[in-house]
């Protein structure tokens, strides 16, 4: 996966040289390219994964650092199949550090039990690592600086599978402006990769207009009949 200019320089802002595990062939070009080779492998990814978390925990390279308690790296098992992907943290996951806690978190975690998976076995992270001040939609500027972030856990992860939370998760993951309503119902892929990318309802739409959760499950239903055929 490429990066563009900006992306490139937020990473040297970060004191990132261009993170790569070994025997990637063009790992100059992204941190997120990465090669696993044999026993080695795992080494690298849990070494890297470390490297990581240590620097979401201190970057200061949007705004949003300013405000937050906690950075939210992401929660659940880091060699998970399921990526599922929402948009910022709120009040109560900057104050916890953990995504999708709360009212909305709950029914993430149903959602989670209706497939048959649970938040351990899945991971879960959002586009931004800082919450946004009154949760107001990320910026384009703060999504470019933290993307670089978010690219490399999916890399690491390699997950089979991403799930996208909303228009905000959908929309910037994919880089298009196509509206939630029809984004559903299709796949896409995650630039730059072959895993494919499902979108559904965020939980706190869902929430906010429970008539459209019957959608969010169709949506899951899909998801897992794709999982199924990846297998
Ligand atoms: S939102 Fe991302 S880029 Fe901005 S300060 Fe937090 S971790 Fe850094």
């Amino acid at each position: 996966m490429k990066l563009d200019a900006r992306q490139q320089a937020c990473l040297h802002e970060m004191g990132i040289d261009v993170w790569r595990l070994r025997g990637s062939a063009d790992a100059a070009e992204s941190p997120a390219d990465v090669s696993m080779a044999g026993d080695e492998h795992a080494a690298d990814v849990a070494g890297v994964w470390t490297s990581l978390q240590k620097t979401v925990s201190s970057c200061t390279l949007c705004e949003l650092h300013k405000g937050r308690t906690h950075t939210v790296f992401g929660v659940g098992d880091p060699r998970a199949d399921w990526l599922l992907i929402g948009e910022a943290p709120g009040a109560e996951e900057d104050r916890q550090g953990e995504p999708f806690v709360g009212r909305a978190g709950q029914l993430l975690n149903n959602m989670i039990r209706a497939i048959g998976l649970d938040r351990e076995s899945v991971f879960i992270a959002n586009i931004l690592k800082c919450r946004p001040p009154n949760n107001r939609d990320p910026r384009p500027e703060e999504v470019t600086c933290c993307e670089p972030y978010l690219r490399q856990q999916i890399e690491l992860i390699q997950p089979k599978i991403i799930l996208a939370l909303g228009r905000v998760a959908a929309q910037n993951l994919l880089k298009v402006s196509t509206p939630i309503g029809k984004m559903r119902g299709q796949k896409y892929v995650y630039p730059g990769t072959e895993i494919p990318v499902l979108v559904t309802y965020h939980p706190a739409y869902l929430l906010r207009s429970p008539s459209e959760k019957r959608k969010s499950w169709q949506d899951l239903q899909m998801a897992v009949k794709l999982f199924r055929k990846l297998q």
